[in-house]
């Protein structure tokens, strides 16, 4: 038994009253996709229903549960915007998402603003809301490091990313930032991915240490299916076997990603190592691939930091391998932005 969900692409012609009494009356998904607006069906519908042929220009089945992040229905990597750089497309851009795991206090939050600057990095990350494995670590400032968020965005221009724990959040952050994290224990809650589709924002999903690629895409289809296409993957390392690494980053999953998958694709050697000191050399590896963006954490003083202490890079050798990116990212074809 295979799976056959369905896109159907409408003709231009059909309206979108049309378009919506056609959803429901084939009781499925209308999504509006580079101005064409698509059908997606249930896997009750094994061929093109004969009622549909004469509305509709195009048709792909599909044999999973992965229809608009799929490649076989978009072959074109998607163009996603991260503030106002654009990763994905054609753009060969490689985005750092550089910055603390937590926002701790405004010296610290504008420390690490003011080295992305030095390095031409736009991209600012700090988590305010930390899904802490347990309840007694520092939990984040909440709304207060929202506000020193904000006031970085405006002090530099940085464009802000950081991470909802709970979809009741969603209406807040999305007043603070520009991309909002899914993190890795997150990407199952549907509540927060159903949230975030409502908006539109970027959203970058983390793989969860224990996801199948295939649960991984279809948490960006519950973003996808909602409305909102500007989704980005982040592969942070799975759990394996091995315990000296904090987990294992995951790349020949890159690239099953890169072949299947239409999203831009993150990496974050951070969280996969664990450790700063293997930090440099795996990101190295991850800008070889060829890839999209980096999520690489950094602090004034890593050895006091409130969160992730073990993995974030201090100042000066985050400097020294950004510097040696460059030219690395450039071999491959790609820029470090
Ligand atoms: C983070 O980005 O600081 C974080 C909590 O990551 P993850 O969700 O991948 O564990
Ligand atoms: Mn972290």
């Amino acid at each position: 038994y295979q799976r056959r969900n369905m896109i159907i692409a409408l003709k231009a012609t059909i309206s979108h009253t049309e378009a919506l009494a056609l959803a429901k009356q084939h009781e499925s998904f209308l999504i509006t996709d580079d101005g064409k607006q698509l059908l997606i069906t249930s896997s009750s519908v094994k061929e093109l229903p004969a009622s549909l042929k004469e509305d509709t220009e195009n048709f792909w089945v599909m044999t999973n549960d992965i229809q608009l992040a799929s490649r076989k229905y978009r072959p074109q990597i998607r163009e996603v915007a991260i503030g106002n750089i654009l990763i994905g497309g054609n753009t060969k851009n490689t985005i750092v998402v550089g910055g603390p795991c937590s926002v701790e206090s405004e010296e610290q939050i504008r420390s690490a603003s003011i080295v992305l600057k030095e390095l031409s990095l736009s991209t600012l990350r700090g988590g305010c809301y930390k899904p802490r494995t347990s309840p007694y670590s520092f939990q984040g400032l909440g709304i207060e490091g929202l506000r020193l968020l904000r006031k970085m965005k405006e002090e530099f221009g940085h464009t802000i990313i950081t991470e909802a724990r709970d979809a009741t959040q969603i209406h807040e952050i999305i007043e603070y930032t520009d991309v909002i994290q899914v993190g890795a224990k997150a990407m199952y809650d549907q509540g927060i991915l159903r949230a975030c589709s409502k908006t539109n924002k970027t959203v970058l999903i983390k793989r969860g240490f224990g996801t199948t690629l295939q649960e991984f895409v279809q948490a960006a289809e519950f973003v996808m299916s909602g409305g909102n296409l500007n989704v980005v993957l982040c592969e942070r390392g799975i759990r394996t076997f091995e315990t000296s690494t904090r987990f294992t980053l995951d790349l020949c999953g890159v690239a099953w990603l890169k072949e299947h998958c239409n999203l831009p694709i993150i990496l974050d050697p951070s969280h996969a190592m664990g450790y700063a000191y293997g930090v440099p050399s795996l990101t190295k590896a991850c800008v070889a691939m060829g890839v999209d963006g980096l999520l690489i954490e950094t602090h004034p003083n890593p050895s006091v930091a409130l969160s992730d202490a073990s993995q974030q890079l201090n100042f000066e050798v985050f400097k020294t391998l950004i510097n040696e990116l460059k030219p690395l990212a450039n071999c491959v074809g790609y820029t470090i932005v």
